[in-house]
Order: structure tokens, then C-alpha cells, then sequence
């Protein structure tokens, strides 16, 4: 862990035009954090269609899209595939290596990335990336870490709240709005 890990790390502009991947965390992100043991080891999550609604928006741009958790899920799985979450990474215990090996495979740079994160676990990859975020309730101390805070809770809109803030600062909300419009009038 870097000496510095539990202070804001200072950073440049974010260069909107540059940013091609959204990344997220999952329980407290996602979802609202909580975690329902069923039968046969089953996990059952919650999720929220505003942040569903969000990703089919981003269809309509050129992001890509991705979670990396700690845990392992079936309902995850589902809701990536539903949502057409490119890169899904389950079972990770280090985060900031995952997303080296992804950034690598893709060509891409910390410069490119925006991430969103509620928990410690989280920090080392939100102190790299161009612009990080975090659910209005995240952990207090993550947040004073984030670049920004959603104005709703994990599981209840967060993402959702981080997609239209990207696309707003790419200057392509109502293009992208437009185009999903299109396709469904
Ligand atoms: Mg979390």
C-alpha cells in the first residue's frame, strides 16, 4: 500500500474527450450493499433500473463498461449480461492489479478510466484513475478520498448518477438521450 493511501491524491484535469471506460464496484455500488443468503448458496442482490437505464445509454456511445469485485455471483453475472457489461472480473482480491491486466489487454491508460467505489478496497484503484466517484453513502472516509459523490445512495441510483455526469462533461447527454429515443419511437 502506498504511504500516502488514506489522503486525497492530487490530480490533473479531467480531459472528458479521453475517457473510454466506466468501472465499478458492486456491493454498496451496484447494489445497496446488502447481501441475501439463499438455499444451496445462492446470493440474491438488489438492483436499481436507473442505473440499468444508464447502461443502455451508454450503448449508445463509445464507452466501455466494467465490474470488479470480491465477491462471486450468479445474480451479478445475470444483471452484466442483461446490461451488456463488457468486462466482468469476479473474485478479485486485488483490484489495482486487475485493472493493470485489463488496462493492458485494452490498450488503454489510468488517464482513460472512471471508476466507482463505496469501501476501502476500492481506494487503491480510485487514487489512479482519471476521475473517481463514490455513492452519496459510501464510507465517509472513502469519500473525502473520491474526486466526487453521487447525489443517491449505492443500489438506489448511484451509477446512474455517474453515467449522466460523464456524459453531460463529454458534452453528448442529449445526442446519446436522442439516439436511444430514436430507437425506441
Ligand atoms: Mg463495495
Amino acid at each position: 500500500m502506498e504511504k500516502n493511501c488514506l489522503t486525497k491524491p492530487s490530480k490533473r484535469p479531467v480531459a472528458w474527450g479521453e475517457i473510454k471506460l466506466l468501472l465499478l464496484d458492486c456491493d454498496g455500488v451496484l447494489t445497496d450493499g446488502r447481501i441475501i443468503y439463499g438455499e444451496a448458496r445462492q446470493e440474491l442482490k438488489h438492483f436499481h433500473g436507473h442505473d440499468g437505464m444508464g447502461f443502455l445509454l451508454l450503448k449508445y456511445t463509445e464507452m466501455q463498461t466494467g465490474v470488479i469485485t470480491g465477491r462471486k455471483s450468479e445474480a451479478l453475472e445475470r444483471r452484466c449480461s442483461d446490461l451488456h457489461i463488457q468486462h466482468l472480473h469476479q473474485g478479485v482480491h486485488n483490484k489495482l492489479q486487475c485493472l493493470d491486466e485489463l488496462l493492458a489487454k485494452l490498450n488503454l491508460d489510468y488517464r482513460h478510466v472512471v471508476y466507482m467505489g463505496d469501501d476501502w478496497n476500492d481506494v487503491p484503484v480510485m487514487r489512479k484513475v482519471a476521475f473517481s466517484a463514490t455513492p452519496a453513502d459510501a464510507q465517509p472516509d472513502v469519500q473525502k478520498i473520491a474526486d466526487w459523490v453521487a447525489e443517491h445512495n449505492g443500489g438506489h441510483g448511484a451509477v446512474r448518477d455517474l453515467i449522466n455526469h460523464i456524459l453531460v462533461h463529454k458534452g453528448i447527454y442529449e445526442k446519446t438521450v436522442k439516439l436511444y429515443l430514436e430507437d425506441i419511437c
